[in-house]
């Protein structure tokens, strides 16, 4: 979709991309003098395979103020992003055979993780309906004798549905009957929450040992380019990914983990304003959706998406185009509306499309009305 609308805006046609999953703001300014004085300071050899020793004690600081979750500096594994941790662990842990339970629509790359590691993936439907959550009942009914692993994120790309610390505390009852599967909870939007304080799965003393924590500074911070993110975790899956990355990429750049000190040594003004932002935008394209006919949206608590349901959709047709599922309405709204967005069969769910508003107020509200308008033409 990003290349097909990058084409079209070549040929000089105004394209709206809602397809993005990246702030549009700029990385704040405290950041950059982080790294404008690394690069002063010659910053510039190898960094340790775990992480500068100052970036791994200010997370393990983030972890206990901003968390209340202790860890040690051993348990801290800084990555080239989120993605590298989340790759990190899933190699680690999973064997060929072994299940891995994924809660759908899920982050396009878990489940390709999963196929790399020749682990077999087992989803949990989860649906509009009930803001894309899963129960309790769900996750107990989807464990088998080969489950190693569970795999989620809350906020959820690409749903934006935030679980709840009661949410998570029934989710962690199962997993305590069940010693032997670990849980990687991937907790990069945890800032963009709209609903209250972040709730982590790893708060549960009975089964924090094998919650695998992701998170990093790619959304919080606007640092997508920079590539810094961690894993939190028991002494001995730390070791495991400190390991491997060392035989794969070595630590990340001088210049990113100083700027992420820079980061996680300054208030979260930034961040919070940012989310402010996000949750204006959130409000304003939710109001505009919802009278979008033929499209069931509900009300994301976080991370910087809808993810609509538009099944109602699939068979209609406008000058014998058919529109026969989530990616041919993508193409259909990208050609006619000039609007890009991404097809939920890319995370898993296909009777949905993801709805990015990382974009400028007046740019979202165009794009809903331009959805809208190439919408109604659809009988
Ligand atoms: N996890 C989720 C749910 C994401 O949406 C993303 C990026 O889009 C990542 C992880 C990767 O983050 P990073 O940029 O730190 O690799």
């Amino acid at each position: 979709m990003a290349k097909l609308g990058r084409e079209l805006t070549a040929k000089g046609i105004d394209v709206i991309n809602l397809s993005f999953g990246e702030p549009d703001f700029f990385t704040p300014e405290h950041v950059k003098e982080a790294a404008k004085k690394a690069i002063d300071e010659n910053y510039s050899y190898y960094t340790p395979v775990s992480g500068y020793p100052e970036l791994r004690k200010a997370i393990v600081e983030k972890l206990k103020n901003e968390n209340g979750l202790t860890y040690t500096f051993d348990q801290i594994v800084v990555s080239t992003g989120a993605k590298q941790s989340l790759a990190n662990a899933v190699m680690c842990l999973v064997n060929p055979g072994e299940e891995v339970i994924v809660p759908t629509p899920y982050w396009v790359s878990y489940s390709e993780m999963i196929k790399l590691a020749e682990g077999e993936t087992v989803f949990i439907n989860a649906t509009v309906e009930n803001d894309f959550k899963i129960t309790a009942d769900q996750l107990e009914a989807a464990i088998t004798p080969k489950t190693k692993l569970f795999m989620f994120s809350s906020p959820c790309n690409p749903t934006g549905s935030v679980y709840s610390h009661e949410e998570l505390a029934s989710l962690a009852a199962v997993f305590e009957k069940h010693p032997n599967i670990y849980i990687i909870s991937d907790e990069i939007y945890e800032h963009i929450n709209f609903v209250d304080k972040h709730a982590s799965i790893a708060a549960f003393d009975a089964i924090k040992d094998r919650v695998i924590i992701i998170n990093g500074f790619s959304k919080a911070y606007a640092m997508t380019g920079w590539r810094v993110g961690y894993m939190a975790s028991n002494s001995e899956i730390a070791a495991a990914c400190d390991k491997l990355q060392g035989q794969i990429t070595s630590g990340t750049s001088s210049i990113s983990q100083r700027a992420a000190l820079g980061a996680y040594q300054s208030s979260l003004d930034s961040v919070i304003a940012m989310k402010n932002e996000f949750r204006k935008r959130r409000d304003l394209v939710y109001g505009l959706l919802k009278e979008v006919p033929g499209i069931k949206v509900n009300l994301p608590d976080g991370a910087f998406y809808f993810f609509p349901e538009v099944k109602e959709y699939f068979g209609k047709s406008v000058n014998g185009q058919v529109i026969n599922n989530a990616e041919e309405l993508c193409l259909y709204l990208l050609n006619e509306a000039h609007v890009s967005t991404v097809t939920g069969e890319a995370f898993g769910n296909e009777n949905c499309i993801r709805i990015s508003y990382a974009a400028a107020e007046e740019q979202l509200v165009k794009a809903v009305s331009r959805i809208k308008e190439a919408l109604a033409k659809l009988s």
